[in-house]
């Protein structure tokens, strides 16, 4: 059975040009994601690409024929920035508009007229890395997200391994060779492309309604003013966090802070000066703890951290740390900052409770600032002391 070219091609643009009316009108001004507005444009680039090609043999093949080159290159790349997005990293437009720009230019310069592989090498050598590039930002994403787009990790994977071999054959044998025709020709190429296109919208449509979902489901639980976790997020997460250190045997330090003479910020400065503030702590917060470590406003201008794996005086040595963050903001903010007093209790290995946990570190809060403020106390510190009171 012999497949004919050119009708395998009108085939592919027709099930392009579908896929890209149905993700368009359905998924994109559904979502409006960074990703459904890339895969639009790679789907319209290919398509307009592989179009390109069905010049080739007529007058116009000195312009279309590098024109197609330029645009699957771009498709390729827009594919990339899409796959990119899903990590909320935006794609460098350099290396988008590079791959393109050079692959036309050879294109140009290697006799298009009558040469319908122009630029072949260069154009192989791009799809080969852009979409190499894209399957491994797709196998990057599995931590965060379901397996809806592993499919097409190992589609595009499989689309990067032809290309690979596509240059390889192309440079060994060239274009007109058995081996390249019979293998890695227009008819492979089209077949495999179409199959991978259906696979990646359909992905793209998962995808766009996952990260959806999860914008919506982080907007829920997280503190609109600081961008920290809200107290009910907090306590949820912590709760989890305590019961999994508790099984692994590892303790924790629990943290409550309260900003000093906040209401006086207030009334000096004004409400919207006071909001600085607090987004100023929330900051100096975020870039004093690692990753693993829970942050939360737990009310007005107080605030929560779980630091697992942290003893109570590497914690105090933490708050020490955000209170000298915060005071470094100060030349940005308008409001003068104020101080902080932070009450800080260990979890032990054993059993923790996290009511009792936050009751114990508020005690010892309450203990910092009567003591004149602007400082750490530590709950274990507190119960000998009054221990050695009863004595
Ligand atoms: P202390 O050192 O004893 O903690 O004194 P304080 O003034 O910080 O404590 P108090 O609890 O009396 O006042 C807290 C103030 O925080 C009162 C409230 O107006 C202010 N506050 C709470 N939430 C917000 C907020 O979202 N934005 C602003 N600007 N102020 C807030
Ligand atoms: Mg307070
Ligand atoms: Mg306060």
């Amino acid at each position: 059975m012999v497949l004919d070219t050119s009708t395998l091609r009108v085939s592919l643009a027709v099930v392009t040009l579908t896929l890209l009316f149905l993700f368009f009108f359905i998924t994109y001004r559904k979502t409006r994601s960074a990703y459904s507005a890339w895969w639009c444009s790679a789907l319209l680039l290919f398509l307009t690409g592989s179009a390109s090609y069905l010049l080739d043999g007529t007058v116009h093949q000195e312009w279309a024929n590098p024109l197609g080159n330029t645009l699957l290159v771009g498709g390729a790349g827009a594919m990339w920035a899409g796959a990119r997005s899903l990590r909320y990293t935006s794609p460098k437009i350099w290396y988008l508009i590079a791959g393109p720009v050079l692959t036309g230019l050879v294109s140009i310069f290697d006799s298009p007229a009558t040469n319908n592989w122009s630029g072949g090498p260069v154009m192989l050598g791009f799809m080969a890395l852009m979409l190499g590039l894209s399957s491994r930002e797709l196998f990057l994403l599995e931590v965060d997200y379901s397996r809806v787009h592993r499919p097409l990790a190992y589609g595009s994977a499989l689309l990067t391994v032809f290309y690979v071999g596509r240059l390889v054959v192309f440079l060994l044998q060239g274009p007109n060779s058995p081996v390249f025709e019979t293998y890695f020709g227009s008819v492979v190429t089209t077949i495999l492309t179409t199959m991978v296109l259906v696979v990646a919208s359909f992905t793209m449509v998962e995808l766009s309604n996952e990260q959806l979902t999860r914008d919506l489901r982080s907007r829920a639980t997280m503190d609109g003013l600081t961008g920290l976790l809200n107290r009910t997020a907090f306590m949820d997460l912590a709760a989890e966090e305590l019961r999994r250190l508790s099984n692994a045997r590892t303790p924790a330090a629990l943290v409550l802070a309260d900003l000093d003479h906040f209401k006086t910020v207030n009334d000096r400065y004004g409400h919207a000066a006071g909001d600085v503030a607090l987004q100023a702590f929330a900051e100096a917060c975020t870039e004093s703890v690692r990753s693993t470590d829970l942050v939360g406003r737990y009310g007005g201008e107080e605030f929560i951290l779980l630091l697992p794996g942290v003893s109570p005086e590497r914690a105090e040595d933490m708050t020490a740390a955000i209170s000298r963050r915060l005071q470094e903001k100060q030349p940005r903010v308008e409001a003068r900052l104020p101080t902080v007093s932070y009450g800080i209790t260990a979890t032990g290995t054993g059993r923790a409770d996290l009511k009792a946990l936050v009751e114990c570190a508020d005690a010892a809060l309450y203990r910092a600032k009567t003591q004149g403020r602007d400082q750490s106390v530590l709950a274990a510190t507190l119960r000998e002391e009054e221990t050695a009171g009863t004595v």
